[in-house]
């Protein structure tokens, strides 16, 4: 009896150490297995808050739930936009803390709490800023090195490209679609470019794009815009016209934009 009030009392301590406004409710783990995710759920949240801003909601619930049989430590991830916004993670809760923290899924999902739900061909846009997001958040994190960010980074946008031969279309319908046509790996990666791209416009001026994102996610977030609503905001707190230039061309994008190896760098020097 003494042993479990002691173990409840140390998760609910650890628990408190989590933002109040984020709860976190797992399933099928143990009690060794819940100090894990605990633990890995409060680096990402640390990792993507360091990169951006706090988390904008007012409240969020995190539900973790344990899959054994899983073949990779985060297998699924999803966020679920009802009241208040919900973050499902499934997890092999067999595997050590350091292939949590490797994983990219947490980084790219708590990235998506930033931006408003968007329609379905610009979809693009969200995912994109996700999957640039959970990259930097894991190399502001420390999580990665300069080169291991270069080369995920590299390595996703040549998925990306070769997806874009199989899917062809323009970037908008691809997007809308990208649920039947598995298209997955070229919208996410030429939205990821858009972002990548952006990026090195505003730091040429003295900006960021996280700086920008955390000012957004303060003065303008709402829980659902169009994707030219999104960049005109974006062009409207960063006083240029960078995001709806981009979009102009990228949603009507039937190539894969090319992001150089130097660019990269850059993007690393920047955020190191
Ligand atoms: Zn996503």
């Amino acid at each position: 009896m003494m042993f479990r009030y002691l173990t409840l009392t140390l998760l609910v301590v650890a628990w408190h150490s989590v933002a109040s406004n984020i709860s976190i409710r797992t399933s099928n783990l143990d009690e060794e297995q819940q100090q894990k995710v605990e633990s890995w759920l409060q680096q990402g949240l640390q990792a993507v808050e360091t990169t951006l801003a706090p988390i904008p909601q007012p409240a969020i619930d995190i539900r973790v739930k344990g899959a054994s049989e899983a073949m990779e430590p985060v297998p699924w991830g999803q966020i679920i936009r009802n009241s208040p916004i919900q973050v499902l993670l499934y997890v092999n809760p067999r595997m050590p803390l350091t292939a949590f923290i490797d994983d990219w899924t947490l980084y790219h999902e708590l990235s998506h709490l930033y931006f408003p739900y968007l329609d379905y061909p610009s979809f693009w846009l969200s995912e994109g800023f996700a999957t640039y997001l959970q990259y930097l958040a894991m190399y502001q994190g420390r999580i990665i090195d300069r080169s291991q960010f270069v080369e995920r980074i590299q390595q996703g946008l040549l998925r990306g490209m070769h997806t874009t031969r199989d899917k062809p279309g323009r970037l908008s319908d691809v997007s809308a679609d990208m649920w039947q046509t598995k298209a997955f790996k070229r919208v996410y990666w030429s939205g990821a470019a858009f972002f990548m791209e952006a990026d090195l416009q505003l730091i040429e001026q003295g900006q960021d794009l996280t700086e920008l994102v955390a000012t957004f996610s303060h003065c303008c977030l709402t829980e659902q815009m169009t994707g030219q609503e999104l960049v005109r905001t974006l062009d409207v707190i960063s006083d240029t016209e960078i995001f709806s230039q981009l979009f102009a061309t990228y949603r009507y994008r039937r190539d894969f934009p090319d992001i150089s190896a130097r660019q990269l760098h850059i993007l690393a020097s920047h955020y190191h």
